[in-house]
């Protein structure tokens, strides 16, 4: 028999919460792998494929930054979403840096967060690949959004699944505003204006990958109190 559920991988210590989370997902219609240590996790992920990969950050033995890593060297594209102890900037931005794709602070709203889950596990409806690729050109960068590389000035990247879905959507509307809602929602599935770091500090890796000299941006530029613009040219 096959199993299309979504398969989600639930990276938790805290059995109380990790069973309430499991019974939510699954009541969602996905199917989880809880696993207790990110060490045990990453055995798995050596085996089998996921969906989603959600990883709390304070885990015994090895942490949820350090897996994350880990887990980017296994699967370069899976969303990973983290849940942070503290609800500081540190520990958002830090997450982020380490390739995940969103967080969400301790205690979450439940509502909140099965939202944000349906969000990273809905594919791209806007993308559609030629059989044949042709790569998107700006800057020294080309990016292939089907086979999830890009060849930088720094050399080549694997890229994630939300850093593909951004790319998509900054090439389909290039020289023109993006409000930040409209990337929320089209990227991270966000339902309304909830306030948040993940799409500044998003930009701010795609600076980093992309741009020659990324404290002053010429292709991810900043439009004040909307969002931002994508400029092929960089102009
Ligand atoms: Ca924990």
């Amino acid at each position: 028999m096959t199993d299309d559920k979504p398969h989600i991988m639930l990276v938790e210590d805290e059995n109380h919460l990790a069973r309430g989370i499991c019974f939510n997902l699954e009541e969602e219609g996905n199917r989880v792998s809880h696993f207790e240590t990110a060490e045990r996790a990453i055995e798995a992920l050596e085996i089998e494929r996921f969906d989603l990969v959600i990883l709390d950050v304070m885990l015994p033995g090895m942490d949820g930054f350090h897996a994350c890593r880990a887990i980017r060297n296994l699967d370069p594209r899976v969303p990973v979403l983290m849940l942070t102890a503290r609800s500081e900037d540190a520990d958002r931005v830090e997450g982020l840096e380490n390739g995940a794709d969103d967080y969400l602070a301790k205690p979450f709203n439940l509502v909140e967060f099965l939202l944000r889950v349906k969000g990273m596990l809905r594919r791209s409806s806007w993308y559609r690949p030629e059989p044949v690729e042709e790569g998107y050109q700006f800057g020294d960068n080309v990016v292939f959004l089907l086979s999830y590389r890009a060849k930088t000035a720094q050399g080549e990247i694997d890229l994630t699944e939300m850093e593909v879905r951004v790319l998509s959507l900054f090439f389909q509307k290039e020289g023109r505003p993006v409000q930040r809602g409209e990337l929320l929602q089209s990227v991270w599935g966000y339902s309304s204006d909830t306030e948040t770091r993940t799409l500044d500090n998003f930009i701010v890796r795609l600076r980093k990958y992309f741009e020659p000299d990324p404290s002053h941006p010429r292709h991810f530029q900043t439009v004040r109190g909307v969002g931002y613009r994508f400029s092929r040219f960089g102009g």
